[in-house]
């Protein structure tokens, strides 16, 4: 008995022990797990999608996590957002009535605010957090009546946000504990300068302030020294990138064009003189290309895991000796030998971790020598892609279509090359042209070699094994790759596209979305009719025609139905989404709630909802002008755009209707609120919102940073407050409520008691009623319950 006590006692402790090295596996993986993130803001995470920490985030959301400052270096496309998103939720974790707003993000464009808005909702999916989203485009009522409900976190345009900040009297950011200023880089050019002073020394001094930006010029290194406490510089590390002469080019193809592409390449694109390191997913496909090469006439070099380390050593040394200038690997191969610095890097096969594209490619352009990745990319690719540029911090872009270039080629040729000189990488596709032309020749040389034929089987059986071991990308990849455009040619081949082929592409891409309205039965029959042949094929347009006649109105409305219906849902997401969330929230609190209908005292009058809709056509108040500049802010997704001055109809959620809108919002020096076009909207207060007010029985509050103040407010307000200054009795200010203006449903203790008081006698009256209207045979009335 004893024995097997002890054995317990040390099997149990060798468990603890396994368990213990696996937390502490877990902690030092850098993955979401070692952050020690609540279970919430973890769940949400896995449900967005996120697999592993991108690099800005795997350094920047500890510190943040442990309440440093941070100037964070990242550029978009590089899971900034997330950064900032994820320790700010975990810092917020629930909705605090009284408390005021607790985090700001402050954004330089409409679009992006939006975009961090998303993420916020997605992110805090299981947190009752709220969020409101002061940008130009909505109106400022509507923003007024998201701000009456008490918001935790504000995303923001500091234009817009200034704007708010002068005509509510009341508005304050001293409550605000956790401030984001994201892309500050484009915030600061801008011209938004001076504003984000001001927003600053709103601000309480405890404060945790971030800073991501793609650059840091000197003004915003003097902000960041102004405005932060003991900032921690995050830059990604230089050797997790690749070498900045090494041009990365990406083709879509689809897998068995690979031959094709890769027969090209060598022969057209690569130089006789440069040496080129080829990669494959398995030692099948590097025996096949062995056997490929050699049939065209070219000699590689071959090496792969268990070749026989008498010949590894023969062929590695010969392409050392510069006596084969192809070397034809797979990764376990590349990782036993010394390989000397490269020209080329070509991955047949797309590396199903960023780490290893890193790894792979780092041979190449070393040294003060330039040098070119080519990858191939099939569409089960794409998300690898996507988690590729993430590791790299790399933007992305799809090579513009043909008929983008017909358009404006010039233009469109010149806007790409800016786009890769400032880094970004663009994918294109291979031209079909050439794919057909070499995939012929590779075809008879395959069906010509009894070797090569085997083997194509051989290598098609291991590629799908390989591609079923390989680790997954990231969901949120799988979902972003769908929603990919189309991409063009690459701009590698912008001769096929000077020499007159644009035209046929052109068409060849509007044939490929062509569906046609006849069958290839018609088709066939139609060309035998006008041979005046007579088979089956004409006997077969009879059959169609026949068919058709029939089917052709079932298939027409079908088709219309289709459409309406997708117009329809298209309206009805822009309308009245909201809409359905607020009936949405309104059936579940009924169902949960406890309140007696005919006792209960709204907060808001009953006639709050038509007020508020007839306060839409009350706009006309404020004169139409009034809305229009209440319209602000820009869509713009890159620092050049956001200069350029761009009209763009944005729907407005009150007047239900587009509306023509000058995007984005400045603010000028000398205090006003400036609209991208240079209209300037009166900074000082107008009295839209103390109007918005009246009409809407609401008002907004702000929390201040007086601990009376805030007890005050836990305490609940009592009567109206329209002066910021009013104060109480004893010299203290007065805190603003919202629907402060509402008598207290707090009952005191001689309420409460004399409320029993008449139930008690109420019921007494019931009973006695009833007893006697049993007796007298007849049904007494029903006393109203409580
Ligand atoms: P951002 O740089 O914040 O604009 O993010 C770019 C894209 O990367 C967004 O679609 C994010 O949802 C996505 N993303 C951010 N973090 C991760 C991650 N850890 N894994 C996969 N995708 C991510």
């Amino acid at each position: 008995m004893a024995g097997g006590g002890v054995r317990n006692l040390r099997v149990s402790s060798k468990a603890d022990l396994k368990r213990q090295e696996k937390q502490k596996k877990k902690a030092k993986s850098g993955g979401f797990e070692s952050l020690g993130l609540s279970s919430d803001v973890f769940r949400a995470i896995k449900r967005k999608g996120y697999k592993v920490p991108t690099p800005i985030q795997r350094k920047t959301m500890p510190l943040i996590l442990a309440g440093n400052d941070v100037v964070a270096m990242a550029r978009t496309g590089s899971g900034k957002t997330a950064a900032f998103l994820i320790p700010m939720l975990e810092r917020l974790k629930q909705h605090v009535p009284q408390s005021g707003v607790r985090a700001l993000i402050l954004s330089p464009t409409r679009d992006l605010a939006l975009q961090t808005l998303k993420f916020t909702k997605e992110l805090g999916r299981f947190m009752d957090l709220r969020t409101s989203l002061l940008v130009g485009g909505d109106s400022m009522e509507s923003q007024f009546e998201e701000l009456a409900q008490s918001p935790d976190i504000i995303i923001a345009t500091p234009g817009r946000l200034m704007h708010h900040l002068s005509e509510v009297e009341d508005m304050s950011l001293r409550s605000v504990e956790y401030v984001v200023f994201d892309e500050a880089d484009c915030l600061f050019g801008m011209g938004f300068a001076e504003q984000l002073h001001k927003i600053l020394m709103q601000l309480s001094e405890n404060r945790q302030t971030l800073l991501f930006s793609a650059t840091l010029p000197s003004a915003l290194a003097e902000f960041a020294k102004a405005g932060l406490r003991d900032p921690q510089l995050v830059r990604l590390d230089l050797e997790t990138k690749i070498s900045p002469d090494l041009k990365l080019m990406f083709f879509t193809l689809r897998q068995e064009e690979k031959h094709a592409a890769l027969l090209y390449l060598i022969r057209e694109q690569i130089s006789s003189g440069e040496q080129t390191l080829i990669f494959v997913s398995t030692k099948h496909h590097v025996e096949f290309l062995n056997v490929l090469f050699k049939e065209e006439g070219i000699e590689p070099s071959v090496c792969y895991g268990e070749m026989d380390q008498d010949a590894r050593k023969i062929h590695v040394s010969r392409f050392r000796a510069r006596k084969t200038m192809l070397l034809i690997v797979t990764d376990v191969a590349a990782r036993g030998i010394d390989i000397p610095l490269l020209d080329n890097v070509i991955n047949w096969d797309f590396p199903p971790k960023p780490k290893i594209f890193v790894h792979r490619v780092g041979r190449a352009a070393r040294a003060g020598r330039t040098g070119t990745a080519f990858s191939f990319l099939t569409s089960e690719d794409m998300p690898y892609l996507l988690d590729l540029h993430l590791f790299l911090s790399k933007p992305i872009r799809a090579a513009p279509t043909e008929d983008e270039v017909l358009q404006d080629m010039d233009g469109v040729l010149s806007k790409i090359e800016q786009a890769i000189a400032n880094g970004e990488t663009v994918y294109g596709r291979f031209p079909q042209t050439v794919l057909d032309l070499v995939s012929d020749r590779v075809r008879e040389t395959i069906d010509s070699s009894a070797d090569l034929t085997s083997m194509v089987k051989t290598c098609t059986n291991a590629f799908r094994l390989y591609s079923k071991t390989k680790p997954l990308p990231s969901k949120e990849s799988i979902r972003r790759s769908k929603e990919l455009p189309r991409e063009g040619l690459h701009p590698i081949f912008k001769n096929v596209l000077a020499g007159g082929e644009l035209m046929a592409l052109a068409f060849s891409e509007r044939l490929k979305a062509f569906r046609p309205k006849q069958t290839i039965l018609e088709a066939e029959g139609e060309a035998a009719k006008s041979k005046r042949l007579q088979g089956p094929s004409s006997h077969w347009v009879d059959v169609m025609k026949k068919k058709r006649e029939i089917h052709e109105k079932i298939i027409h409305l079908v088709h219309q139905q289709r459409s309406n219906n997708n117009v329809e849902k298209e309206v009805e997401c822009e309308t009245s989404s909201k809409e359905k969330k607020k009936k949405e929230a309104g059936s579940k609190r009924k169902a949960q709630s406890f309140k007696d209908e005919e006792y209960y005292i709204s907060p808001v009058p009953k006639n709050h909802l038509s007020e508020a809709g007839l306060s839409v056509r009350a706009n006309g108040e404020f004169g139409s002008n009034r809305l229009e500049s209440a319209v602000l802010d820009l869509v713009a997704d890159d620092s050049a755009g956001m200069q350029r001055q761009k009209s763009v109809y944005h729907w407005d959620k009150r007047s239900k209707k587009y509306i023509k809108l000058n995007n984005g919002e400045r603010v000028t020096a000398s205090g006003k609120v400036k609209t991208e076009s240079g209209a300037k909207v009166k900074a000082n207060r107008t009295g839209i919102y103390k109007k918005w007010k009246e009409r809407s029985h609401n008002k907004i509050s702000f929390k201040g940073t007086s601990g009376e103040e805030e007890a005050e407010e836990a305490r609940g307000g009592h009567g109206f407050r329209d002066n910021r200054n009013r104060k109480f009795k004893d010299g203290k200010k007065q805190r603003s409520m919202p629907n402060a203006h509402v008598r207290s449903e707090i009952k005191n203790l001689e309420q409460v008691r004399k409320e029993r008081q008449k139930k008690v006698n109420r019921n007494a009256q019931m009973k006695s009623k009833s007893t006697k209207g049993k007796r007298s045979g007849r049904n007494g009335k029903r006393g109203r319950g409580k």
